[in-house]
């Protein structure tokens, strides 16, 4: 109940709904950029409070792009209720600046990204469709946020708790506990999907060392960053696209598990992980 209750805050600095207190981590915190891309979290008690949680607000949040400067184009929903880099996975994964805005991307005749090497064939075909499929933002307005767990758009504290007390139970543990693998792969994977693991986000969160951020890609360093999306991983990733084929490769946890748990008769494929019972 108690992140339920901080989530309230974040909605408010979501909305831009305050007072002083606004202004002044506005001001020191924020520094013109939206709560969701702010990954510093050392300041005072209320500020790291609200970094530690404010994610979790993802589980109903839409935004309503109008100029595009308080959305995130990879990681925030607001293309058609669709994470942008779920559907185009590839070309995420190469760009260079996840947290880019939709108004930094979007250039008059189109879409502009830095991508950290020249497209193959699959990312030349996801680039069409998203030229085709994404709009540009087209209006002069701020973005508008919604929560889509409420009839009326608007946050609510006892609809959160419920939310977040579903997502404790989740979905993939009992899979995972059952799959035909390693005891230590299995405590990994529950480790990874209960943030257990020591990764620079959460090692900052325990006041630990480390400025919580990948040292390759300078981005913060979260479970599908070293696992999917780090340059690393991609590299590690094509491997297994040119040894197994395509069709095991993932690009992030949901994807992984998803695709393993639905995959029927593959008991136990070369990678060893399928979920499927
Ligand atoms: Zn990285």
């Amino acid at each position: 109940m108690n992140v339920a209750l901080m989530l309230c805050w974040v909605w408010r600095i979501l909305l831009g709904d305050g007072g002083l207190w606004l202004q002044l981590i506005e001001a020191k915190y924020m520094q013109g950029k939206p709560l969701l891309a702010c990954s510093h979290s050392a300041g005072f008690q209320f500020w790291k409070s609200i970094q530690d949680i404010k994610d979790d607000i993802r589980l109903g949040l839409r935004f309503s792009v109008g100029n595009g400067s308080r959305t995130q184009f990879w990681l925030d929903p607001w293309l058609a209720r669709e994470l942008v880099r779920l559907r185009f996975p590839r070309l995420s994964a190469i760009c260079d600046d996840q947290a880019v805005l939709v108004s930094a991307a979007a250039l008059e005749d189109g879409w502009n990204f830095a991508f950290r090497r020249s497209f193959g064939p699959a990312e030349v075909q996801e680039w069409d469709v998203l030229k085709e499929v994404v709009p540009l933002p087209g209006s002069s307005v701020n973005d508008n946020v919604s929560w889509s767990l409420s009839p009326s758009g608007e946050f609510s504290v006892t609809l959160a708790y419920q939310a977040l007390c579903q997502v404790l139970v989740l979905p993939w543990l009992s899979p995972v506990w059952k799959a035909p693998m390693p005891l230590k792969i299995k405590i990994f994977v529950w480790q990874l999907l209960r943030d257990r693991l020591p990764l620079g986000t959460e090692v900052l969160k325990r006041h630990g060392p480390g400025n919580n951020t990948c040292p390759v890609c300078h981005v913060p360093e979260i479970g599908t960053h070293i696992l999917f999306s780090c340059v690393a991983a991609q590299a590690l990733w094509c491997f297994v696209r040119e040894a197994l084929g395509p069709e095991l490769e993932a690009h992030d946890l949901v994807d992984f598990l998803q695709v393993r748990a639905t995959q029927v008769g593959r008991k136990r494929d070369c990678s060893g992980w399928s979920l499927q019972q």
